[in-house]
Formats: structure tokens, C-alpha cells, sequence
């Protein structure tokens, strides 16, 4: 521990850090996961996904920092507008974002892609009662949004904002609903088998939420803070709630279930090895015939409306 007044305690592994080494800590765990993983090559064009909030905030600095390694690579923010009524000011702070980190910013949103947006869905799922929640819907699309933005800029890369916490709990959601391949394609670093799908890199895999978000806190700059109206009936809010009652009771939960869960399925088998084929429909990647969001779209009647 160095001299300086301590501001940050770890309570699984009892670290207590000054600002300064705190926010050092965070970086060098980045760096480690970079080189760990092997995620950057030196000439890489690589896509941001930037949704303006903590975890892409603290992303996109740390590359931009850490780009005095990878002098002839570019970063480029890569954003997907979701049409929510009450995110409107989301893109404010993306745009500022980029601006202070002098990083070129490309925006496409779901109208675009899809001609939905998500007022619409929401709006759909409530006339037609269906099962699942808005996020499952908005999930698939920008999924498939982010690479179709990341291809289009002949990305290299396609970074995600994905902390430890988000890492373990898709892969309890992927145990939950039984979904072994979806769990298999967890790596920090995917080498996808289909020419269509940029590589995503996971840089903060990591790193838990609450690091991620003081660091991000203490950048000096805007993070988009508003939750999404449609955001609170998921099955991911149940199980964050849940892993956040069991980290409090017992530190070091999550990284026990990343490592054990990372061994007994074997998500950190770098090359994915999943079929994949084009969506009869719009030729997006697929493992099945037909692409999750053109099944979503076509389940909520907005099947014929797709551009792409
Ligand atoms: S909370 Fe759900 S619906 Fe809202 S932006 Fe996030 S994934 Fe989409
Ligand atoms: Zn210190
Ligand atoms: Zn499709």
C-alpha cells in the first residue's frame, strides 16, 4: 500500500488502494486481459460499442489510453440508437464523449436497421401479451446491430463494455434457460467461425461492476445514467439481484462462478465452433434458418417491415 490516503477497499481480496493505485489497478487488469487473450493486433481497426454508459465509458478511455501501444490501430465508437422516448439525452453524452476523447463517432439505430424501434415493440408485446421481456427483444437486435455497424466500418474488432458481473450473470441466465451454446460462446475473446461475424473482444471481462463504475466516475466524463423505462422485468435483473445478495454475503462469489462455470463449459475456448449459415431472410449469420431478430420481428408482426 502506498502513502497516500486510502480510497477504495476490496473486500474479496482486501486490497486498499489510494485513487491513484486504484485507478492504475484497473488499467493494468485491462492491459492483462488484452494480453492475456491476445485481443489486439497492432495494426487493428477496432468498433466500440458506446452506449454512453459507465461500463462503455471506462472502455472506450482505457483503449484510448492504451492505444500508446497499438500506435496503427484506430478506434472508432460505434453506437446503436434504440428509439426509447426517455434515452433521448443518451446521445448527447456519447456524442460528448467521443468529442473529448477525439474519437470518430458512427451511429445507426434500430428504425434504421429494422424500422422498429423500441417504443414500438414495447407497444407490440403489451397489444399481443407475448412472454418475454422488451429486453430479450432489444438484446437480439443490438447484437445483431452492433456487428452489422462494426462490419460496415470493416472493423477488425467489435469492443464490448461487458464486466465481470455482466459476464456471470449471462452465464447463470444461459444455465438457466439451458442454452449450452450460447454459454460456450462466452469467451473474453472470440475468433467466430463465420467471415460475417466480427471478432468481440471483452477487455473488462474481468473487472467487477462496482470498480468498473467508480473508475469510470472518476474520468471526468459524462456518463449516461438513466435507466430504461423497460428495463426492470428481466430475468438478468433477478439474477444481478440475487449475485449481488450472495457477493455481499460472500466475497468473491462472482469470480468463483466465472472461473468454475468458464471450466465446466468451456467458455474460454478462444475459436468458436458454432455452424453458422445465413438467415434466409436477411442473410445475417445464423445458426438456425432464420436470424433471432428477424424471428422476433416476424413473432411481433413486424415481420415484412425489415430494410435489410
Ligand atoms: S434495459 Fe432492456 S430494453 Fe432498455 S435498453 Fe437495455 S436491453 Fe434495451
Ligand atoms: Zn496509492
Ligand atoms: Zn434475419
Amino acid at each position: 500500500m502506498c502513502s497516500q490516503p486510502s480510497f477504495f477497499t476490496r473486500p474479496y481480496s482486501g486490497e486498499v488502494l489510494c485513487e491513484q493505485c486504484f485507478r492504475a489497478s484497473v488499467e493494468s487488469k485491462i492491459r492483462e486481459a488484452i494480453s492475456k487473450w491476445q485481443m489486439l493486433q497492432r495494426t487493428d481497426r477496432i468498433a466500440v460499442a458506446l452506449s454512453g454508459g459507465k461500463d462503455s465509458v471506462a472502455l472506450l478511455s482505457a483503449l484510448v489510453k492504451n492505444q500508446q501501444r497499438f500506435l496503427e490501430s484506430k478506434i472508432i465508437a460505434i453506437t446503436l440508437e434504440e428509439g426509447i422516448a426517455a434515452a433521448k439525452e443518451r446521445m448527447l453524452t456519447v456524442k460528448t464523449v467521443t468529442q473529448l476523447l477525439g474519437v470518430e463517432l458512427v451511429v445507426s439505430s434500430y428504425e434504421e436497421l429494422y424500422s422498429v424501434t423500441m417504443e414500438d415493440v414495447v407497444e407490440r408485446i403489451r397489444e399481443t401479451k407475448f412472454p418475454y421481456a422488451p429486453c430479450v427483444y432489444c438484446g437480439v437486435m443490438r447484437r445483431q446491430g452492433l456487428n452489422i455497424l462494426a462490419s460496415q466500418i470493416n472493423a477488425d474488432k467489435l469492443a464490448l463494455g461487458h464486466n465481470l458481473d455482466d459476464e456471470v450473470q449471462s452465464m447463470l441466465m444461459n444455465l438457466v434457460r439451458g442454452d449450452v451454446q450460447r454459454l460456450s460462446r462466452l469467451a473474453p475473446f472470440l475468433q467466430e467461425s463465420s467471415a460475417k461475424l466480427v471478432p468481440r473482444i471483452k477487455p473488462l471481462y474481468h473487472i467487477p461492476e462496482k470498480d468498473v463504475a467508480l473508475y469510470a466516475d472518476k474520468l471526468g466524463l459524462p456518463i449516461y445514467e438513466c435507466p430504461c423505462p423497460f428495463g426492470g422485468e428481466s430475468l438478468r435483473t433477478e439474477i444481478r439481484q440475487w449475485l449481488n445478495a450472495f457477493e455481499e454475503l460472500h466475497p468473491g462469489t462472482k469470480y468463483n462462478l466465472y472461473a468454475t462455470i468458464s471450466r465446466l463449459a468451456s467458455p474460454h475456448q478462444s475459436q468458436d465452433t458454432t455452424p453458422f449459415r445465413e438467415c434466409n431472410i436477411c442473410g445475417e449469420p445464423t445458426s438456425r434458418s432464420i436470424c433471432a431478430v428477424c424471428e422476433s420481428l416476424q413473432r411481433l408482426g413486424f415481420g415484412t417491415k425489415r430494410k435489410l
